[in-house]
């Protein structure tokens, strides 16, 4: 078991954000490291006065330089309290009650789970694991045992694939960690939706978890019935599959993977619907759009869902503009009483930025837009208050005049 290996004394007057239980401790408010920690370490978090504060582990290679586990001084981050942590993760979700209906979703929301840089989502009978950071790297191999004695699945795929990993000096790796390894393609259940998902070379886990309520409630029949959905940004399916499910008359759907593209027309035929006026466009959403609009297109419904924009501070305003331009592009191809489904996963951008983006682009597409429901990332995926980055999914559903 890893003990403490040193104590790190904060700069005076600078103890605030951990006092108030934000997780991460920046680099800039630390005044000495009493000790010689290495990267994963856990260490103590001390007030100038020399006070306990917090226990976390340490990485000198983050500008997040601890990550904070604790504030019970008596807390030891032993081998319990990994299993205590994670269980405690598991009973929130099977309150959810969202099996069997719905096979696949997020165990584990790192540190809105009290477990910082751990993403765990289950996949039917596999869960995949998402090490993000040097201290979970330095306690993986406890993690997965507790992972195995609490849910027991088939076998543990590890996608520590993600660019942050770079941030933290940690190379990136995927693998079977455990068990098994899944089919190529796993058929996974959402809401009673049949969906494949590969699990070692899909996007993020392998599907986009987050997005479930907010299908649902875009998709309902009073919305989509006999209407006609271009779906940008479609990846695997998502929101068109639910918008077939619920009697849509005919679904474009977008994106610049045509290897998601083609697992979404192998969904669509796996949940035994035959749909030869739906359409699967391989290409630019921006360049697409642009086309429709230049012929006079028109859909129903528009959902775009894009991939984050705003990656740091400096990509905000770029964002933005993007974000823009893709909401005026999507604006001109709806008729009066046209819906927009408008997304951002972009954690840097707040829901009251995204709204004053959207209201840029419908005053400069000369459309009164009237939001008929705010949506966010779903319960699986929890928010801490004391952590508000935790709240990165916004979007609003429109009704457009
Ligand atoms: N709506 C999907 C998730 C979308 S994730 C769901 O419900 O599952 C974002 C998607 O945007 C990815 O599939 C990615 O391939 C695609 N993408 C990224 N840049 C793109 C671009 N410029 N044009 C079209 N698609 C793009």
């Amino acid at each position: 078991m890893s003990p403490i290996t040193a104590q790190l004394i904060l700069k005076p007057k600078r103890e605030k954000s951990v006092l108030n239980r934000h997780p991460w401790l920046f680099s800039g408010a630390i005044g000495r490291v009493d000790g010689e920690p290495q990267p994963g370490d856990l260490v103590q978090v001390l007030a100038s006065n020399g006070r306990f504060l917090a226990t976390g582990y340490f990485n000198p290679h983050s500008q997040i330089r601890v990550r904070l586990l604790s504030w019970d001084v008596d807390e030891q981050i032993d081998e319990d309290f990994w299993h205590g942590r994670l269980q405690q993760a598991n009973r929130h979700r099977q309150r959810l009650k969202l099996e069997p209906a719905t096979t696949a979703y997020r165990l584990v929301n790192a540190e809105a789970d009290g477990l910082p840089g751990l993403i765990v989502d289950k996949y039917d009978d596999f869960l995949v694991i998402q090490s993000l950071t040097a201290g979970v790297e330095a306690h993986k191999e406890i993690i997965l045992a507790a992972l195995n004695e609490i849910w027991q699945p088939k076998g543990i795929m590890e996608r520590s694939d993600a660019d942050v990993r770079a941030k933290e000096g940690l190379p990136k790796i995927s693998r079977v960690a455990s068990g098994e390894s899944p089919p190529e393609t796993l058929v996974i259940q959402e809401n009673g939706i049949q969906f494949g998902v590969n699990l070692l070379h899909g996007h993020k886990s392998g599907f986009y978890l987050d997005q479930r309520e907010n299908r649902t409630a875009v998709t309902h029949p009073h919305h989509v019935a006999n209407k006609t959905m271009l779906n940008v940004f479609a990846y695997t399916g998502g929101f068109g599959l639910y918008a077939i499910a619920n009697g849509a008359a005919q679904v474009t759907h977008v994106d610049s993977s045509y290897d998601a593209l083609v697992l979404a027309e192998q969904n669509v035929g796996r949940n035994g619907w035959k749909r030869p006026q739906d359409e699967y466009l391989a290409g630019d959403a921006f360049d697409i759009l642009r086309h429709y609009r230049d012929t006079d297109q028109t859909f129903d419904m528009i959902v775009l869902d894009p991939p984050k924009f705003a990656h740091s501070q400096r990509d905000i305003e770029r964002a933005c503009r993007g974000y823009k331009d893709l909401n005026w592009l999507a604006l001109r191809l709806l008729p009066p009483g046209g819906l927009l489904a408008t997304f951002s996963c972009s954690g840097l951008i707040s829901t009251e930025l995204f709204q004053k983006v959207l209201f840029g682009a419908a005053v400069d597409a000369r459309r009164q837009v009237q939001v008929i429901q705010t949506l966010t990332q779903g319960p699986d995926h929890p928010v801490l208050l004391t952590f508000p980055e935790s709240a990165y999914l916004k979007g609003f559903l429109c009704r457009v005049w």
